[in-house]
C-alpha cells in the first residue's frame, strides 16, 4: 500500500474547489500538489471530479449477509439482533472470502479506509487476521478495532450461547489476545468496549488505558436503544455518557458510535470531551433507530463521521446526506449541516477517528483520492453541494490508496 507515481486532476477539492491539480505521491504519501497546470506527460489522467479518500469509520463486514434476509416477519432492534446473530458465525477461510467481496464492495464506492468493529473472536484472532488479509488484498486500508465483549447486559447476566463466542473471559485476557495483532502497512489496530451493556466499568477501564497506551482508536457502541439508556438509569444510576464519564472514558481519542439516546448534558459531556460521533444512517433506518441529535452533538464540539455499519448498503456519500436528511424528517427543517461538513465527516472527520492522515488532499497526507466522473459533471465546476447531494458511489471511476491504483472503471 505504499505506491509512488504522479496524477493529474482535471477539478479536484483542496478544502475548496482547483483545476488542473498535479498530486505528486512518494512511498504512499503526498510530496507535492500544484495547481493550475497542464499534465505532465508521465501522469496519470484523472477526469471528472477528484476529491480525498472517503473513510467508513464504522462497519460489521459479517452483517453484509443480512442484506435482503431479514426484511419479514416484524419485530425490533433486539429481534434483529437475535437473527443478525445466527449470521456471526464463520470458519476462517470463508471469512478471508466474504471480507473481500465486502471490501472490494466499499473501494468501488470511494472508501479508502474502513473500521472493522470486530467482536467474532470464536477462533481467537483468525477471523480477525482474515478481515486484514482481506483488506491487504483488495488494497483497502483497513483499521481492526478490536472489541472487548464480556457480558449479557448491565445487570450481569451471563452471555448467551451466540455471544460467548464473542468473549475472551475477562478485560486482561483480551488485551493479552489484542497484544498478538501487529500495526502493519496499511493496517491498524485499535481498541472497542463494544457497549456499556457488554463490559463492566472496572473492564472498560482496562480497555480504555490498553488503547492509551497504544495511543490507538477507541470507539464504543453507545445509547442506540433507549432500553440501554433504562438499564443503565436503573443499574448505574446514571446515563451512559454520564457512565463513561464517571469512569474516565471521555475523550478526544473516543469515537462513539451511534449516540442517539441523549439528554442535554450527554451532549455537553460528549462535546466538552471532544468526543467523535459516528452516525451509520443507512444501518440506522434499517433497524429502526431513532434519529440522533446530530447538529447539537456538533454544536457542542463533537467531531461527526459515518459508517456503514451493519452494510445493508454500501454508500459513503448516502450516509454523508442521511447524517442530514434523517434529521430533515425528525425536525420538519431544512439543511441543519452544510455540505462542507458532511464531506469533512466522510473524509478527515473519519480518517481521524480511524487513526489515519488522510482525508485530505495536501502535503504529508497519506495518498488516498477518490474520482467521480459522470457527462452531467464535464460542464460542472466541482462544489460540496453537488458531490454529496446528486452523486452516488456508482459514479467513481478511480479510487487511489497509499499510491495505488485499487480502482479503475
Ligand atoms: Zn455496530
Amino acid at each position: 500500500m505504499t505506491g509512488s507515481g504522479s496524477w493529474h486532476a482535471e477539478q479536484a477539492w483542496l478544502g475548496r474547489r482547483a483545476e488542473n491539480v498535479v498530486i505528486e505521491v512518494v512511498d504512499g504519501r503526498i510530496v507535492d500538489i500544484v495547481e493550475g497546470k497542464p499534465a505532465p506527460l508521465h501522469a496519470v489522467r484523472l477526469r471528472g471530479w477528484t476529491v480525498p479518500g472517503l473513510a467508513n469509520a464504522h462497519s460489521h463486514a459479517f452483517q453484509r449477509l443480512l442484506r435482503g434476509e431479514v426484511e419479514s416477519g416484524g419485530g425490533d432492534f433486539w429481534r434483529w439482533r437475535e437473527r443478525m446473530y445466527g449470521y456471526s458465525h464463520s470458519d476462517p477461510a470463508d471469512y478471508f472470502t466474504h471480507a473481500r467481496r465486502v471490501f472490494r464492495e466499499m473501494l468501488e464506492s470511494g472508501i479508502t479506509a474502513v473500521g472493522e468493529f470486530h467482536y467474532l473472536h470464536s477462533h481467537g484472532n483468525a477471523l480477525g487476521q482474515a478481515l486484514i488479509d482481506a483488506a491487504r488484498e483488495e488494497g483497502i486500508r483497513l483499521t481492526l478495532i478490536d472489541a472487548c465483549y464480556l457480558r449479557g447486559g448491565l445487570d450481569g447476566r451471563p452471555l448467551d450461547e451466540h455471544q460467548r463466542a464473542f468473549s475472551d473471559g475477562d478485560a486482561d485476557a483480551w488485551a493479552r489476545r489484542g497484544d498478538e495483532l501487529r500495526d502493519g502497512d496499511g493496517v491498524r489496530i485499535a481498541a472497542a468496549i463494544h457497549s456499556v451493556r457488554a463490559v463492566d466499568p472496572e473492564s472498560m477501564r482496562v480497555v480504555a488505558a490498553y488503547a492509551r497506551e497504544r495511543r490507538a482508536p477507541l470507539h464504543i457502541h453507545l445509547a442506540e436503544q433507549p432500553a440501554e439508556v433504562e438499564q443503565c438509569m436503573a443499574v448505574e444510576r446514571c446515563t451512559p455518557v454520564e457512565l463513561l464519564e464517571r469512569e474516565g472514558i471521555l475523550g478526544p481519542d473516543l469515537t462513539a458510535v451511534h449516540a442517539i439516546h441523549l439528554n442535554a448534558l450527554d451532549i455537553s459531556l460528549l462535546g466538552a470531551n471532544h468526543a467523535g460521533v459516528c452516525a451509520c444512517p443507512t444501518t440506522e433506518r434499517d433497524l429502526g433507530d431513532r434519529v440522533a441529535p446530530l447538529l447539537e452533538l456538533a454544536a457542542a464540539g463533537c467531531r461527526l463521521s459515518a459508517g456503514s455499519d451493519s452494510n445493508a448498503m454500501i454508500d459513503p456519500l448516502e450516509e454523508a446526506r442521511g447524517i442530514e436528511l434523517d434529521q430533515r424528517r425528525a425536525t420538519g427543517r431544512r439543511v441543519l449541516h452544510q455540505p462542507e461538513d458532511l464531506m469533512a465527516a466522510v473524509t478527515v472527520n473519519g480518517m481521524s477517528a480511524l487513526g489515519w492522515e488522510a482525508g485530505e488532499l495536501k502535503v504529508g497526507a497519506l495518498a488516498d483520492f477518490v474520482t467521480f466522473a459522470t457527462p452531467e459533471l464535464e460542464r460542472r465546476d466541482l462544489d460540496a453541494g453537488h458531490l454529496v447531494y446528486a452523486l452516488t458511489g456508482r459514479d467513481v471511476t478511480n479510487v487511489v490508496v497509499g499510491g495505488k491504483t485499487v480502482v479503475v472503471k
